[in-house]
């Protein structure tokens, strides 16, 4: 039986339902109210156009770099792009289930590795805090599972308009946040189920300790490079200036070798590849973290094993957008290489996955946790609950798009407790939820 159907429940649907269908995620285009920025000279534009003249041709890394987090004019800075006004939506904004469904996955860890006495939920890339919103009410509905457990929560994002939203949707009015709570907090308050949490810029700054980590649409927004096999060998994709129209961008091949090209695999078999050292980084951090001191990592974003090429997109307004145009006024993304991720793992951690979108829920529950919801609905909301589990599901929609990878420690799969859990006698070995079926034990 389901751990959601034994809970009886997680209570009703939220007040402020999801009321942003139907909208489009990342990948698809529809047409919204908005209109395209076509040929607009953005101050990013002009800023990009004088790096370009002073010092040649950028990396497509760098342009997304600057184009979405340069601190005075990045597109994820200072905007709220979330939604059906933004440019785009994602599953935790599409239904309350989704959220829901991952608080339980990180419970279930928490119990097969032992119910440490303490962790601490990381989110990378929070958006506008609604998947750790939907995480801490399942934590708050499971009280009696937690009990004694001290939990806390730390966000990295590298947006401050971003963070005061999350503020907003997680935090207690009454108790006041300490903002510049001093260097590396950016920020730290209480949320409204009492639970202390703290923002950071990155995640190097999170103190280390038994965590669950969690990046959802997150790694696709990460600077790529960009190489182009040629009969000289890779040559990396390059930015310039146009020099038909001098308010313009195109690609380039660098004339050389370029240092990125370290990054490409010897036996390459694919003629364009994308790479994402940041992600290597990233991956590597995590991993180091997860092999000392417990707990796991869940991935969630589009992507491909190893397979794909030229994948650079931009968004705005829910519709493909060319992405050298009106620069900081789009989205810019391109698909997880999951293999990649694999290899930067490098061994210090077990990976699970990438496992389909639909296939991960459906192990967690949601047909369980659909009904129930449905059960307590009245007809309008009946109708946002099924059309929202039709945009996580469809395979034609965000059920097989999507993909769950995670990092777990080894002793997790193989058997064995964790160093910290040694007087424990009795060894864990229950599978692993999402990527098995949810077993409540
Ligand atoms: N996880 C959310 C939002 C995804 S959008 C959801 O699924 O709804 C990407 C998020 O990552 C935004 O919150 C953005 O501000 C943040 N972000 C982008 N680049 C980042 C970086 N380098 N470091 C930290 N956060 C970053």
């Amino acid at each position: 039986m389901s751990l959601l159907a034994r809970s009886g429940g997680l209570g009703p649907l939220c007040a402020a339902a999801r009321a942003v269908l139907p909208c489009l995620w990342r990948g698809k285009y529809f047409s919204s109210g908005r209109e395209p920025a076509e040929n607009q000279v953005t101050p990013m534009l002009r800023h990009l156009i004088y790096k370009i003249k002073a010092t040649g041709p950028i990396t497509v890394a760098e342009y997304m770099k600057e184009v979405l987090t340069n601190p005075a004019k990045g597109y994820y800075v200072y905007r709220d792009m979330l939604g059906e006004k933004g440019d785009f939506i994602t599953s935790p904004e599409i239904s309350q289930i989704f959220g829901e469904l991952l608080g339980i996955w990180f419970i279930s860890e928490w119990m097969a590795t032992g119910k440490n006495a303490a962790f601490q939920l990381v989110e990378l890339g929070p958006g506008r805090g609604t998947l750790t919103g939907d995480i801490l009410r399942v934590f708050s509905q499971l009280g009696s599972v937690l009990k004694n457990c001290d939990i806390s929560i730390h966000l990295v994002e590298v947006s401050e308009k971003l963070s005061e939203i999350q503020a907003l949707t997680l935090t207690e009015e009454k108790i006041p946040l300490e903002r510049n709570a001093g260097f590396p907090v950016c920020m730290r308050g209480v949320t409204k189920s009492g639970i202390p949490i703290s923002w950071y810029r990155d995640l190097q700054d999170v103190p280390k300790g038994y965590s669950f980590y969690l990046a959802h649409e997150f790694f696709d927004v990460l600077p790529v490079h960009k190489f182009q096999k040629t009969p000289q060998g890779w040559r990396e994709v390059l930015i310039d200036i146009d020099p038909q129209v001098s308010d313009k961008l195109r690609f380039v091949l660098a004339p050389g070798v370029t240092p990125a090209e370290v990054f490409i695999q010897r036996d390459e078999m694919r003629d364009h590849v994308e790479v994402c050292p940041e992600a290597g980084v990233i991956i590597q951090e995590l991993s180091q973290r997860i092999a000392l001191t417990g707990g796991a990592a869940l991935i969630a974003d589009y992507g491909h094993e190893g397979t794909k090429t030229d994948t650079f997109r931009g968004f705005y307004g829910h519709k493909l957008h060319d992405v050298l145009t009106a620069p900081g006024t789009a989205d810019l993304t391109a698909d997880v290489d999951f293999s990649y991720l694999r290899r930067m793992a490098g061994g210090q951690v077990a990976s699970l996955g990438p496992i389909k979108q639909q296939m991960f829920l459906k192990n967690m529950g949601i047909d369980v946790r659909l009904k129930v919801l449905l059960d307590k609905s009245d007809e309008p909301a009946r109708q946002q609950l099924l059309r929202g589990y039709d945009m996580l599901m469809n395979p034609q929609k965000m059920g097989e798009r999507f993909n769950f990878f995670a990092l777990l420690p080894h002793q997790r799969l193989h058997g064995r407790s964790h160093p910290m859990d040694a007087c424990q006698s009795k060894p864990s070995v229950s599978p692993v939820a999402g990527f098995g079926e949810l077993t409540w034990r």
